[in-house]
């Protein structure tokens, strides 16, 4: 341990002049700081309690790491207030040293994500406490479950009861109750006192599904995300830690909130790429949740319609148990997939949408139903050019092209949000008004339907026409009510929702998401569009799929076409084993960057140069990454890659310390990568 060695100044002299027996104490700061530091205390204080240091010039919380430093006392100060009723539960201790070796990120980065608002718990500046009310309101009426869905909330439920850790894959096709068979696992919880998490990948997925919560159980249940005001997240901490949250749905970050009684964690839609944090820690919160549950004997439950193939292979080798729901609830079908070729169907110039699914929605709306159509891409149109000299406006920051934003008038990067307008004349050809839009951006499809149903009544739906949470949720509220017609959305859509009047589903570039260095294109494809399909005829009406593609034979438009997963899985498994990638074997990413191009790649290379050989590892790379400048800064990237047996992170911790980066440059390591940019 380190002590905190500036002059001692001691602000216990006067005050405190009864102590007899200053006990040293080691804290641990929210700071990404190597090590704990020690202070001194007048008395013993057990591991997990908050506390406020000196440090540097100023002062900040943090909670005591373990119970006796091991520094010489004299030379630490002593602690400046103890928080004796504010405790962390041990499980969280112990959570936040496994996170830390395993993302291999400083312990306090970690701390800071349990105890996000420390000063909520400072009696000096806290605020009066509202009462929040997350107890249930006596009994409700339960559903009816099926028998195929009663049977698996039974095997759960004697999971829960035997409070041993266990983890399963509840998978059944969308629209298949399985949330009703998670709330009965959560009626069993709350009916012995105890705590459950229940995940969701995006806060735009909450509303619904709180709806559907209150009615089930008769309360709010206490919710947590990006979007919520500080004083809101104050209130719930202090909520959690008084253990008055018998319920939380959250997205990833609620993980790490300082919960002493979990005994349920459920993550909903386990296959979603938002569980995983590419920024400051990067960690997956799926695996994390596994994590979590096993710490404190609890059960998980992942729960999707597409499970991911790491999660399909834990299941086959026996980690997790499957529950399967086989048939849409309440005698819904499977919606009916059609392939548009657009071989055979070209579209006219500067259209997107082919000549059948326009007459799909002509159908769809003298029928009195609802339609929505995918496009993965915001804005108007993805790429500007010159038409003079072909130049393409591209972000001056990063190494890639302006999206054109019509509504907003406004060219936009995307990866770091600088903004600008449309130059009335090219820079290099000197050609007036030469600049023009290539490609279609939701807006543009909006656009094109507007002007052949002008009847229709359209919305548009992404994170640049929706401003917060509130926002999605009048949306959403719109389309239940049936105040829009067609619905024009991006992958925002895609997840969750539950629309009895859609009935039809058109995806616009079904070929999108195919490409790419990403070794999971093909499976992140299929559960995407698998997803955007499933929001069809989810009632009694029978719903349309209709997908344009110019790869019609591609293995996952067959797969998507024949509704049928198992042999897409089982060969796109059989690639990963050839290659010992994901799930067969493991992987860690390093993305080297900095300001100055020669500097990052010299480093990555001679990183490279220094790589320990071994029969366990090798491994590809330094190369540019796929996305060389990125905010201003260089990019190169290493991919180390494992058997399955072995753990990337010791090879890495012993490979690094003989090779550090240079001050100047910037090291991330990303454990189990799920982007490849
Ligand atoms: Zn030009
Ligand atoms: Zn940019």
């Amino acid at each position: 341990m380190i002590p905190y060695n500036e002059k001692n100044e001691s602000i216990m002299g006067s005050k405190q002049s009864v102590v007899k027996m200053p006990a040293q104490v080691s804290v641990l700061l929210p700071l990404p700081l190597k090590e704990a530091f020690d202070y001194i205390w007048n008395e013993r204080l057990s591991p997990g309690t908050l506390v406020k240091v000196p440090f540097g010039t100023r002062k900040l919380y943090g909670v005591v790491w373990e119970g006796k430093g091991t520094y010489p006392s004299k030379k630490c100060k002593p602690l400046l207030e103890v928080f004796e009723s504010v405790r962390l539960p041990e499980v969280s201790l112990k959570f936040i040293e496994w996170v830390s070796n395993y993302t291999m990120t400083h312990p306090g980065q970690i701390l800071k994500m349990v105890l996000p608002l420390p000063e909520a718990f400072d009696t000096k500046r806290r605020a009066p406490l509202n009462s929040l009310n997350f107890t249930p309101k006596g009994i409700l009426q339960k559903p009816q479950l099926s028998l195929d869905q009663w049977a698996t909330a039974e095997d759960i439920k004697r999971s829960l009861e035997s409070e041993t850790f266990h983890t399963f894959l509840l998978e059944g096709v969308t629209g298949s109750g399985k949330t009703e068979v998670y709330f009965d696992a959560i009626d069993h919880v709350l009916s012995k006192g105890e705590q459950v998490l229940v995940m969701l990948p995006e806060i735009a997925l909450t509303a619904q599904w709180l709806q559907r919560f209150e009615a089930r159980f008769g309360f709010h249940p206490a919710t947590w995300h990006s979007d919520m005001k500080k004083s809101e997240k104050k209130q719930i901490l202090r909520a959690i830690l008084q253990g008055q949250v018998p319920v939380m749905v959250g997205t990833r970050s609620a993980l790490f909130l300082p919960f002493s009684n979990l005994k349920l964690l459920i993550v909903d839609e386990e296959h979603d790429g938002s569980y995983k944090q590419e920024e400051g820690v990067i960690y997956n919160a799926r695996d994390m949740a596994i994590v979590r549950a096993r710490l404190s004997k609890a059960t998980c439950v992942l729960a999707s319609a597409t499970p991911s193939l790491e999660t399909e292979e834990n299941t086959r080798i026996g980690k997790y148990r499957q529950l399967h729901l086989m048939d849409r609830y309440g005698g819904a079908h499977m919606p009916e997939v059609q392939l548009i070729d657009l071989r055979k169907y070209p579209r006219a110039k500067q259209t997107w949408l082919s000549q059948p699914l326009r007459k799909a929605l002509e159908t769809t709306m003298s029928r009195g139903e609802q339609a929505m159509l995918f496009l993965n891409r915001r804005g108007y149109a993805p790429l500007v050019i010159c038409q003079g000299c072909g130049d393409r406006l591209m972000c001056p920051h990063c190494s890639l092209p302006l999206v054109y934003h019509k509504f907003h008038k406004q060219l936009l990067c995307h990866h770091c949000g600088t903004t600008g307008f449309l130059p009335p004349s090219c820079p290099k050809c000197h050609a007036e008004e030469s600049y023009c839009a290539h490609g279609p951006g939701i807006e543009r499809v909006y656009e094109e339907v507007t002007a052949f149903l002008p009847e229709v009544r359209c919305a548009l739906l992404s994170s640049d026409h929706m401003s917060d949470s509130q926002a999605i949720f009048e949306q959403i509220k719109a389309i239940q009510d049936h105040k829009v017609d067609i619905l024009i959305g991006t992958q925002i859509m895609a997840k969750g929702h539950h629309f009895p009047l859609l009935t039809l589903v058109g995806i616009v570039d079904g070929d999108a998401t195919l490409s790419g260095s990403d070794l999971r294109a093909s499976e992140k494809a299929f559960q995407l569009l698998h997803q955007v399909s499933g929001r069809s005829g989810r009632e009694k009406r029978k719903g349309q799929v209709f997908i344009q593609t110019h790869l019609p034979e591609h293995p996952v438009m067959r797969a998507l076409l024949d509704q049928d997963r198992r042999e897409f899985f089982s060969l796109e498994s059989e690639q990963r084993l050839i290659h010992g990638f994901p799930p067969h074997g493991r992987l860690a990413a390093l993305i080297i960057s900095g300001k100055n191009r020669e500097e990052v790649e010299k480093f990555a290379r001679r990183l490279a140069r220094t790589f320990p050989l071994t029969q366990k590892a090798d491994l590809l790379g330094p190369a540019p990454a796929p996305i060389p400048l990125l905010r201003g800064q260089y990019r190169w990237r290493l991919l180390l890659r494992t058997t399955k047996e072995v753990a990337p992170q010791p090879l890495l911790k012993k490979w690094l310390s003989q090779t550090p980066p240079p001050r100047f440059l910037k090291l991330q390591i990303d454990i189990d990568p799920y982007s490849f940019y």
